[in-house]
């Protein structure tokens, strides 16, 4: 049998060691893809599975290039008939970016399935080896093809464009906000619940082979009184802007005029610092010339209107696609 999966690791707390027993104060990278695979050595029947370090790095130090050559990697390698499948090993500070970038540009049915651990391996409750294992399995299995770009994350299933990392101590540390799972591991055995109704993967109109560089865009966090020159300093420097506003979207008048000075050269996109709920459209839009992010989190919406921005800057179309992603 010459089918396998193949696994990029990047690093994160997956890779870390740190104080015999202890959950924090330790260092990542300290384990290679060689010694994480055998601490599972179980999963490898599923199919075989073949290991290769990209990087060793914490997943803040994950860069756009970074997500660039992981998407080309697999939209080159997916053409090969005997890989079912790919497991992405990941920090899990940025994994929720890693994800939806890869959900809206790899192009194949193929399982891509990202994971990582809250713990370091060196902890007693180090929780990489069941991760790893469960993603192994996920991405080995028939019902996940066709799902789009997933998180496995202590027996949970996230769909890549709602995965949020929800806990920044446990284990059980994401979820799909209001969304939900859209399955559980059960040992080896996904159990599906739903399915993603956004376009994702083969079906998504962003092509990234010919791409070098991302656009730049950058997120600005709005609170009680905060500075509006932020926005303007970043409009000098960047090619759109998030603002995670307060509320459904929200941003007091100071930053309504410098959004009006900055929208007719950059689109700005309305999302919130809060997990649940809509950023619908709101009059402000019509005022200040600002698009509205509904769903989608600050960082997902960052990468969706960089991606948008390889495309176009015409900004109805940018309002389509924050729709239709
Ligand atoms: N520092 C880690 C990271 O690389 C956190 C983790 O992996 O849980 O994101």
């Amino acid at each position: 049998m010459n089918k396998r999966i193949h696994i990029f690791a990047t690093g994160g707390t997956i890779s870390a060691a740190g104080s015999e027993g202890k959950t924090s104060n330790y260092y990542d990278g300290e384990f290679d893809i060689d010694a994480l695979m055998s601490s599972i050595k179980g999963a490898i029947a599923l199919a075989s599975a073949e290991g290769e370090q990209i990087l060793n790095v914490s997943s803040e130090d994950i860069s756009c290039n970074d997500w660039l050559y992981m998407a080309k990697r697999i939209n080159e390698m997916a053409k090969d008939d005997d890989i079912i499948g790919f497991v992405i090993t990941h920090g899990t500070n940025t994994m929720e970016e890693t994800a939806y970038f890869l959900n809206l540009t790899v192009k194949t049915d193929k399982p891509v399935v990202l994971t990582g651990s809250m713990r370091p391996a060196t902890a007693n409750s180090a929780d990489g080896p069941q991760n790893l294992y469960e993603a192994i399995a996920l991405a080995s299995s028939e019902e996940a093809v066709g799902k789009g770009v997933m998180v496995v994350f202590s027996d949970a299933i996230c769909g890549a464009e709602r995965v949020q990392k929800m806990n920044c101590f446990r284990p059980d540390a994401f979820g799909g906000r209001d969304f939900g799972y859209l399955g559980y591991m059960q040992d080896n055995v996904p159990v599906f619940l739903q399915e993603s109704a956004k376009r994702h993967t083969v079906n998504t109109e962003f092509d990234i082979s010919g791409v070098d560089k991302l656009p730049k865009v950058e997120i600005a966090y709005f609170y009680a009184d905060a500075d509006p020159d932020v926005l303007r300093v970043m409009a000098e420097r960047s090619d759109g802007i998030v603002i995670a506003g307060a509320g459904s979207g929200m941003f007091n008048k100071a930053w309504k005029e410098a959004v009006a000075e900055i929208s007719g050269r950059i689109p700005v996109v309305r999302s919130t610092r809060i997990a649940n709920g809509i950023v619908a459209y709101d009059h402000a839009d019509d005022e200040v010339g600002s698009l509205y992010g509904l769903t989608h989190s600050p960082v997902h919406a960052r990468i969706l209107l960089s991606l948008a921005l390889t495309v176009t800057d015409n900004k109805a179309k940018i309002q389509k696609m924050l729709a239709e992603y």
